[in-house]
């Protein structure tokens, strides 16, 4: 640990505070040159019913190989783009992409799903973002029920009525809305109150140890049911254990996301399970 006399008094540095801001002002210089159509990609993480194990949409993730570093994680670059005003152009990047793609999927006849995409709250309030996500999505040739936004709770943080205009816009247009890592921001209920969303993402947090946690098995159930009252449907994030989607089974969760379906596939191996899930579709009307 550094200590540093300064001349408002004393101050303090630890190492690994200014590893961690360095390392943040790589990271942002980095994407800033970076060349998105090289650097980047979209994983494609499928969705289930719980009902019946079906899959029932995908969540598209972004993905940075940056040329020296390799990977690096979008829980670091995003906040970091956030800050920047960098994740603007990567938002629009990552729709125009993930958009391009559902066509392909599509006209192979594999594209009858919904792919969910995460807008930072940055991007939502910027004028233009509704206009720009329809003519992003009209110009793929893709219709919008295809694509699902999901938002975190702070977004409204600011402006709530703006959000609400913006997030029944988006309804209006056809797209749905889900909020993300539901549960962990500071007005989770006064949102519900102000917001129709299609959707609730329940929190990792809250998924984790559902198996040995009551208060858990607790959140969740008032979740699951709040959220049905409301219309809204609900899905679990993270789940890894047959354990944790029993529970959420017994709880009537709508959907599952996580390592126990699916990790999130590359582009070409997720279209392999699209593949898979059809051929099991049509036997499974046959027989
Ligand atoms: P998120 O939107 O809540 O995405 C879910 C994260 O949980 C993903 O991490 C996913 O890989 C991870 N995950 C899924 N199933 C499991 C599981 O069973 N166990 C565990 N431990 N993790 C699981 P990822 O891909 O690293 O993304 C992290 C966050 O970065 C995302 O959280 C989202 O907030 C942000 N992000 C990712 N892609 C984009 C993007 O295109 N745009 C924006 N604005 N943010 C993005
Ligand atoms: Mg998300
Ligand atoms: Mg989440
Ligand atoms: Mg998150």
């Amino acid at each position: 640990r550094v200590k540093m006399e300064g001349r408002n008094g004393l101050r303090f540095f630890s190492q690994d505070m200014q590893e961690h801001s360095l390392r943040a002002l790589e990271i942002a210089s980095s994407l800033k040159q970076a060349d998105m159509d090289r650097e980047f990609h979209m994983v494609f993480q499928p969705q289930m019913s719980i009902a019946d194990g079906r899959f029932v949409g995908a969540e598209a993730l972004l993905r940075w190989v940056h040329p020296v570093w390799g990977n690096v994680s979008p829980g670091e670059f995003i906040p970091i783009a956030e800050q920047s005003g960098r994740i603007l152009e990567i938002g629009t990047w990552v729709l125009r992409h993930v958009a391009h793609q559902m066509r392909q999927w599509r006209d192979a006849g594999l594209g009858d799903f919904s792919v969910a995409v995460n807008l930072s709250a940055l991007q939502f309030v910027q004028t233009d973002m509704v206009k720009n996500i329809i003519e992003t999505v009209a110009r793929a040739g893709i219709p919008s029920r295809c694509i699902e936004v999901e938002l975190t709770e702070t977004v409204a943080l600011n402006n709530p009525i703006a959000a609400g205009q913006a997030i029944s816009a988006l309804r209006n247009a056809g797209f749905l809305v889900s909020i993300d890592d539901f549960g962990t921001g500071y007005s989770s209920m006064s949102y519900l109150k102000r917001f129709a969303v299609d959707k609730l993402k329940i929190d990792q947090s809250f998924v984790r140890e559902l198996g040995k946690d009551a208060d858990d098995r607790a959140i969740v159930s008032a979740i699951v049911q709040m959220a049905h009252s409301l219309g809204m449907k609900t899905i679990a994030e993270g789940v890894e254990t047959e354990q944790q989607l029993a529970i959420l089974k017994e709880k009537a969760c709508d959907e599952i996301q996580g390592y126990l379906y699916s990790k999130p596939l590359p582009a070409d191996v997720f279209e392999q399970f699209l593949r898979d899930c059809r051929q099991q579709d049509g036997s499974a009307n046959l027989g």
